[in-house]
């Protein structure tokens, strides 16, 4: 059975129905050992290896079951290396850019942090560990519904707020944030989200062209924006007034 793609109602009860159905007949169940090796194994050779090295960063990559934020039909592949398709023509990013991002917020616990680009609700999992209060917020309201459903079966209801709306623009009403992490590319950093950041905040984007873009750290600093070159990588567009007019 295909995922309706046209109604949040009908796509949550499709997962509904799945979660009461099984996961159909070519159905993957994954075991306790099979997920502890895979967390373990990602953790040790997609991000210690590469570079990650901050550790609750790692135990938080390690504690979040990404197979539960993937559809059924790619729970085998949930802990590879690379990005996933989750349904809506968009991706639930590869584990280590979700490791670098989350790294460059320098989160000691007791932060606000606003994610753009809910998605499958996945990084926001993650953030909830690190952080003290997660705002996120999502364009496409058939993913944002499906997040705030899935993190609210986690128990994360309270720590995670999913917002459904245009993200270029920030998310004025939970500002301000000692974090902002956009996990789609924008043309060039929005404004709104300098504003939204406390003095000394870290704000994690991907800025740059449709094909390829640059993520840059950027702390503000006396009111200025203080930027740091992470390294090269490839988003989807950031949608929205001040992301990509399609
Ligand atoms: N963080 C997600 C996860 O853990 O699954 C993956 C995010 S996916 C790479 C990028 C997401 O950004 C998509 O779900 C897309 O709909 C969303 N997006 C694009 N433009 C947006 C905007 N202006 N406001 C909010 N979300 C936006």
């Amino acid at each position: 059975m295909e995922p309706p793609d046209n109604s949040t109602k009908d796509f949550l009860s499709f997962l509904r129905g799945k979660r009461r159905n099984g996961r159909g007949r070519n159905s993957f169940t994954p075991t306790h050992e099979w997920i502890a090796e895979q967390q373990r194994n990602m953790v040790e050779y997609q991000l210690r290896c590469r570079g990650i090295v901050n550790e609750r960063v790692l135990e938080a990559m390690r504690q979040v079951p990404r197979h539960e934020f993937v559809p059924p039909e790619q729970m085998k592949d949930a802990y590879e290396d690379r990005p996933l398709p989750i349904g809506q023509g968009q991706t639930i990013s590869q584990p280590y850019m979700v490791a670098a991002m989350v790294e460059a917020l320098e989160l000691k616990g007791t932060e606000r942090v606003l994610e753009v680009g809910t998605g499958s609700g996945y990084q926001a999992a993650v953030l909830a560990r690190l952080a003290a209060q997660v705002y996120t917020i999502e364009f496409d309201p058939v993913l944002a519904a499906a997040a705030q459903e899935r993190l609210a079966h986690m128990g994360l209801a309270n720590s995670v707020v999913v917002v459904c709306g245009d993200g270029s623009l920030g998310y004025a009403l939970g500002a301000h944030y000692d974090g902002i992490i956009v996990a789609a590319a924008a043309p060039e950093v929005p404004e709104p989200y300098l504003e939204q950041l406390v003095e000394g905040g870290r704000l994690v984007i991907p800025v740059g062209s449709l094909e390829t873009q640059e993520l840059r750290q950027i702390r503000k600093v006396a009111s200025q924006p203080v930027s740091r070159f992470l390294g090269y990588c490839r988003f989807v567009p950031l949608r929205g007034e001040r992301g990509w007019k399609s």
